[in-house]
């Protein structure tokens, strides 16, 4: 059972207090409370744990601070939108709105190999007005020999450099506890010029004890990359292991499925699923056209496939594009093949205009005249 506070309810009402003293009458009843900071408005909901069948509806709905009472009917208990009884609220980060209306594209490189690189693609999209980037410096390779990523060792550089080209977020894969620590002591040494997005990869879908240690931190958000070869709901779980650790600000990512039903594609797309993400979920939606695809093949029609699944994602309301783009992909120490070149984002960025204005269009469309 979850109480849903009016918008905006200090922390400290003595209105809150008593929900809570009520809630925890109740033999067996534990409360827990989550506080979510949008763009415009915070809001506080109140999780009854226990046996809360025997806890009645009625006297939380006479309190003037509630604004409604919702009983839990499906698993998703954080994270879900529970028969579209809650409502996504989004979250704000380092002056980033991030919901499932808003639209942001992280580009950037796959992994971090030279300074050189880094800052020539933070300057390109400095140019271009994208304040969110992509830089992985852990990277977890199918094949041992293959380059692990720079480690701590960038961190310094990739900050600063982020600090100087006006980076707010940079998304960020971690693998481990470790990972963190050289995080934060990074942005420390730094003086804290961006915000970092913790990437939760594919191969750690289901690392729960990953999982758990980013979502009992709430410093920073975590992007999830759905697992390559669980089911939605597999993921959708372990989403839910984040968000009851105490971190809310979580973004679900779709980024193909392994199987060679989809080849040529490195993985088999499944961007059909933003809808189903956002219907079961109040998480934004992300979609990944470059690990999906994983090449530059181009259609007859003159548009790569890169560019053609990403507009399958924001034709049906994705919410975030991570996308790989480097300045020479030739020399790329990680998925060269599939990094757009930073000539390339200017035509990106007005063809995902294009789709975006699209499904703006038919979303009023369904609104007005399926009363949506
Ligand atoms: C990545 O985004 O760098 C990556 C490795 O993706 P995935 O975990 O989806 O394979
Ligand atoms: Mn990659």
């Amino acid at each position: 059972m979850i109480i849903v506070m009016k918008a905006d309810l200090p922390e400290d009402s003595t209105d809150l207090r008593r929900v809570i003293t009520l809630s925890e009458s109740f033999p067996g009843i534990n409360t827990r409370i989550h506080r979510i900071q949008g763009a415009t408005r915070s809001l506080t909901e109140i999780y009854l744990l226990g046996p809360t069948h025997a806890v009645p509806s009625a006297p939380f709905e006479e309190f003037d601070c509630v604004e409604k009472v919702v009983r839990i009917t499906q698993k998703f208990r954080a994270i879900g939108r529970h028969d579209a009884a809650l409502e996504p609220v989004g979250f704000e980060y380092n002056g980033v709105d991030i919901s499932q209306d808003t639209l942001h594209l992280f580009a950037g490189l796959c992994a971090v190999d030279t300074r050189e690189h880094v800052e020539a693609t933070f300057a390109a999209l400095k140019q271009l007005g994208i304040v969110t980037t992509r830089a992985g410096a852990y990277k977890p390779r199918t094949s041992p020999y293959d380059f692990q990523g720079l480690g701590a060792s960038c961190l310094p550089y990739v900050f600063e450099l982020a600090g100087k080209y006006g980076i707010r977020i940079i998304a960020m894969e971690i693998t481990h506890e470790s990972h963190l620590d050289e995080i934060r002591e990074g942005l420390d040494r730094t003086g804290r010029p961006t915000g970092v997005m913790l990437q939760i990869g594919t191969r750690n879908a289901q690392n729960y004890e990953l999982l758990k240690l980013v979502g009992q931190q709430t410093e920073f958000p975590v992007l999830y990359k759905r697992g390559m070869g669980i089911t939605l709901e597999e993921s959708l779980n372990a989403c839910e292991y984040i968000a009851s650790g105490g971190n809310r600000r979580i973004v679900f990512c779709l980024r193909g499925m392994k199987t060679n039903l989809g080849d040529p594609h490195r993985n088999f797309v499944d961007f059909a699923h933003v809808p189903v993400v956002k219907r079961l979920t109040r998480l934004p939606v992300c979609v990944d056209p470059s690990h999906s695809v994983g090449r530059k093949a181009i259609a007859p029609d003159g548009l790569l496939d890169v560019f053609h699944v990403t507009a399958q994602g924001v034709i049906t309301g994705a919410n975030m594009i991570l996308v790989d783009i480097h300045p020479h992909p030739e020399s790329a120490l990680c998925d060269g093949p599939q990094a757009l070149l930073l000539e390339e984002l200017p035509a990106f960025i007005a063809d995902i205009a294009i789709v975006r204005e699209a499904y703006e269009k038919r979303r009023a469309l369904a609104r007005s005249s399926l009363g949506a």
